[in-house]
């Protein structure tokens, strides 16, 4: 029996700056209902107070509370390994609110970590003294395993481009939170305080929104609106539990569609 959601945002709830239709009535449903939801996303530029502002100009209003960011996730992991760790961050504020609300010190001579997010602030000044700290001890940390990231304009290097830039450089590989880590789905199941088989995942991404779920057990529903074509699914070894054409196939309709969906998959 679901009994709350984990939605992914790009590709599930919009596109680039247009939002998918019967979206924001879906959210208003389960809000309506009462069902809890978090949104579940890889981006860690934006902080939930400005996803709420972002969400507003679409006419959806929602809590702070219904989002957990790679940002989050990735603060949750370092005070975890280290309760009173420190960091060298390039990223953009999301990143840097949920670090400091965690308690992170952001030190820039001898950080336990160099934390990789996604945004614009990268300059080789940046990646350079990235380098000169990993060199010294420091671990390298991405917020999240994307190559590249969908914007209006199109695709643009996402933290996993980014983050290759100094694996390369000093020959070691970043530990990645974000989806498809399960750290994340297990931190936000938690954060909706349900059980692994009450909650659903909403996606569209094979590799991070479904892989993620599927390798934590947790049900994975693809839907069409993003990045992955109904073609294309086949071919990978994990697979959704169901596949919707859009999240608007789950309005008024929500428990039935899955079951449908489930047994068509
Ligand atoms: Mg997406």
């Amino acid at each position: 029996m679901t009994k709350g959601y984990l939605i992914d945002m790009d590709g599930v709830i919009y596109r680039g700056s247009t939002m998918i239709p019967g979206a924001v009535e879906f959210i208003q449903q389960l809000q309506r209902t009462g069902t809890p939801f978090l949104f579940l996303t890889n981006n860690s530029e934006r902080s939930p107070k400005d996803l709420v502002a972002k969400f507003s100009h679409y006419g959806l209003k929602v809590s702070w509370k219904n989002f957990y960011t790679a940002a989050h996730c990735t603060a949750d992991f370092l005070v975890r390994q280290q309760p009173t760790s420190s960091a060298f961050v390039i990223g953009e504020g999301g990143l840097i609110v949920a670090l400091q609300e965690a308690g992170i010190a952001f030190d820039s001579i001898k950080p336990d970590f160099v934390v990789v997010g996604e945004g614009r602030v990268l300059s080789f000044e940046l990646m350079e003294k990235a380098m000169r700290l990993l060199a010294k001890g420091s671990r390298l940390v991405a917020t999240n395993p994307d190559t590249w990231c969908p914007t209006d304009a199109g695709p643009r290097p996402g933290t996993g481009a980014l983050v290759a830039l100094l694996e390369s450089a000093t020959n070691t590989k970043a530990y990645c939170l974000g989806k498809p880590n399960p750290f994340m789905f297990v931190m936000a199941r938690k954060r909706l305080g349900l059980r692994t088989d009450e909650t659903v995942m909403i996606g569209d991404t094979m590799e991070t929104d479904i892989r993620g779920a599927v390798e934590l057990g947790i049900p994975a529903y693809l839907v069409l609106t993003g990045s992955t074509k109904r073609e294309d699914v086949a071919r990978y070894p994990y697979q959704p539990s169901g596949i919707l054409n859009s999240i608007a196939d789950l309005l008024n309709l929500e428990e039935s569609v899955l079951a449908h969906a489930a047994v068509a998959a």
